[in-house]
């Protein structure tokens, strides 16, 4: 057959524009969110090169987004002092479509190994610049990259399938660095050159932005101003002294025009927790972690003495989904800021153990450098405390859940993390007095609600020495084993381990309260009530029935015994003393396959 002939798509450009911009972005206003979020990845690239390029920031103008709007025109103008573009870089970044220069960016520090400034950036998909047409006729963007000597300006217009890039002539339109665009509003959107409109959909969309935005506005102020008296009223005035020192005034309204600042700057986490509502936290916790729903608590605090860093922690509304996730959890959870200075959100238990990877929140410190890596991470001694209060604090807040007057809320808290929490036990051993009261169980006295260790020893009998459990796969086969009848008719309360790990975890526990927990399905169960004749009557009188049983069963069962544990059943399997129990090998079992 002939050879296949190679040809490349052709695409009408300004019509895959419209298409794009119409079908991505169903709310128009989001142009506004879009082109501050581009701003705001400029500054940021800007700071991190100047890490280690400390002369990009010759020019010392703040880094900060200006909006400027003209109602007149219909103009809206956004400034910035970013990184700015070459003029090759806009032929790429804005000439390219679904071209991202950011992503560009990302991947070249990540090829740099070197864990920058990273996720902070917003961009990714390169299509967000395109959406400035969803309200502009035309888009005018003169920039200043500090790469390059020169100022550029690119120039385009909605539906068109060219673009112009000139050099900037005008000494007046000179910027000293950064990016400065302009749109032209449709007629239908001119309302977006109000700066009331623009404040709204700031306060909105780009509250947390990390660079001041600061929009332009009309200003009034009242001023007291001397008004000139008419030679009449003057001359009354002569003849009374009091009145003659008292200059006669009128108030007038003074107006202007200045910037002003609508962004929260100072993160939330450098705030006083007094002064922020739980609404800010839940608000900044939706917004950095792209969550909907609220979390099920947060935690500001500050540490001071020998390390000194800053965080807000919160403990997410549901667990992440997936088997593995609880032991290899691979999260972006902590967000790491040294000043203010976003490093890193990749983590591999550096700052929190496994079993508490679930934990999400900001941690900001001054003590760190700012270029820290991974290794350094591993290997700091500040990272090493920091972990430790760190983890204590999510303690408390854990703690804090469970003291909550609302017995759901940490019903739902122990229903998405309490695997986490036996992980806990198995695993830290340090945290042991920490961990064992968040733990919940059924039992034999409470099979609709679970109970803590601590409600379990208020309601032990006064004579009780220990912690009585049984492990089961489910409420109802422990309900129903024989091993009960005998605690249930003394009214001795059992704990019911119907999660596989239960039993693992409590035997690293040990104890609780200096109150040993006890499998009562073991051979050596004591209640304490020992009756030795009667034992020895029995013995005699069943003695050979037992050797019988035994030599039936064989080598399947390792003895066949007189007991007193049993009220209503004729016989129950127990294990040995030493050996595991039916739990346990049900356990094993399941792994080996
Ligand atoms: P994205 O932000 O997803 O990368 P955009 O279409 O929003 O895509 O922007 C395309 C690219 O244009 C950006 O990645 C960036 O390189 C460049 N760019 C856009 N706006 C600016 C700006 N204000 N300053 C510097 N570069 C910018
Ligand atoms: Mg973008």
């Amino acid at each position: 057959p002939p050879p296949a002939e190679k040809y490349e798509y052709q695409a009408e450009v300004s019509r895959l524009m419209d298409l794009i911009v119409n079908s991505l972005y169903s709310n128009k206003e989001v142009f506004l969110r879009e082109l501050i979020s581009n701003a705001s990845d400029a500054l940021d690239k800007l700071r991190y090169l100047s890490v280690t390029q400390p002369e990009l920031l010759r020019d010392t103008v703040d880094l900060d987004i200006r909006i400027q709007t003209d109602k007149d025109n219909g103009t809206v103008t956004i400034i910035d002092s970013g990184i700015g573009m070459t003029r090759q870089e806009l032929i790429d970044c804005l000439g390219t479509i679904a071209q991202s220069g950011t992503a560009k960016f990302l991947k070249a520090v990540k090829e740099s190994k070197d864990s920058g400034a990273d996720s902070n950036l917003i961009g990714q998909f390169g299509v967000g610049f395109y959406s400035a047409f969803l309200v502009s006729d035309r888009v005018v963007v003169s920039t200043k990259s500090p790469k390059s000597d020169k100022q550029y300006v690119w120039e385009g217009e909605a539906n068109a399938s060219s673009y112009t890039i000139r050099e900037e002539t005008d000494p007046e339109k000179h910027i000293p660095r950064g990016t400065c665009l302009t749109l032209y509003l449709k007629n239908d959107d001119k309302g977006f050159a109000h700066p009331e409109r623009i404040q709204k959909l700031v306060k909105n969309y780009s509250q947390f932005v990390s660079f001041p935005i600061y929009t332009w506005h009309e200003k009034g102020f009242t001023k007291e101003v001397e008004v000139d008296d008419d030679p009449a009223e003057a001359k009354k005035d002569d003849q009374d002294e009091k009145t003659e020192k008292k200059k006669r005034t009128k108030t007038v309204v003074e107006r202007y025009w200045d910037w002003e600042l609508i962004n929260e700057t100072q993160p939330i986490w450098l705030r006083n927790p007094k002064e922020v509502t739980t609404e800010e936290y839940n608000e900044f916790y939706k917004k950095t972690f792209n969550e909907f729903l609220d979390p099920l608590a947060s935690s500001h605090f500050t540490t001071e003495g020998e390390v000194e860093f800053r965080s807000i922690l919160y403990v997410p509304a549901v667990a992440p989904m997936g088997k593995d996730e609880i032991l290899n959890p691979k999260t972006k959870n902590i967000r790491l800021y040294v000043k203010r200075v976003f490093i890193s959100d990749d983590f591999d238990g550096e700052l929190f153990p496994r079993y508490l990877s679930f934990i999400k929140g900001v941690v900001d410190s001054n003590d760190l450098p700012l270029n820290v890596s991974r290794e350094i991470l591993q290997e700091s001694r500040i990272v090493r405390i920091m972990r430790k209060r760190l983890v204590r604090k999510a303690f408390d807040m854990i703690l804090g859940i469970s003291l909550s007057e609302n017995r759901e809320d940490y019903e739902k808290f122990w229903e998405n993390y309490g695997k986490y929490l036996k992980l806990g036990c198995i695993e830290d051993p340090e945290n042991h007095k920490r961990l064992a009261p968040l733990l919940r169980f059924f039992s034999s006295q409470s099979e609709d609600e679970m109970i803590s260790l601590d409600e379990y020893v208020e309601n032990m009998k006064p004579e009780q020495k220990d912690i009585y459990f049984i492990a089961a796969d489910s409420v109802n086969s422990a309900k129903n084993t024989p091993f009960l009848e005998r605690l249930i008719e003394k009214d001795l309360e059992v704990l019911y381990f119907i999660d596989p790990i239960d039993e693992v975890a409590i035997q690293r526990l040990q104890s609780y309260k200096e109150k040993n927990f006890v499998d009562i399905s073991r051979e050596d169960l004591d209640l304490g009530d020992k009756n030795e004749e009667k034992e020895k009557v029995m013995k005699q009188e069943f003695g050979q029935t037992c050797d019988w049983i035994k030599k039936r069963l064989g080598n399947k069962v390792a003895s066949v015994q007189i007991s007193n544990r049993l009220s209503s059943s004729p016989c129950v399997l127990v294990s040995g003393k030493f050996g595991w129990s039916a739990n346990m090998e049900r356990l094993m079992k399941a792994q080996s396959v």
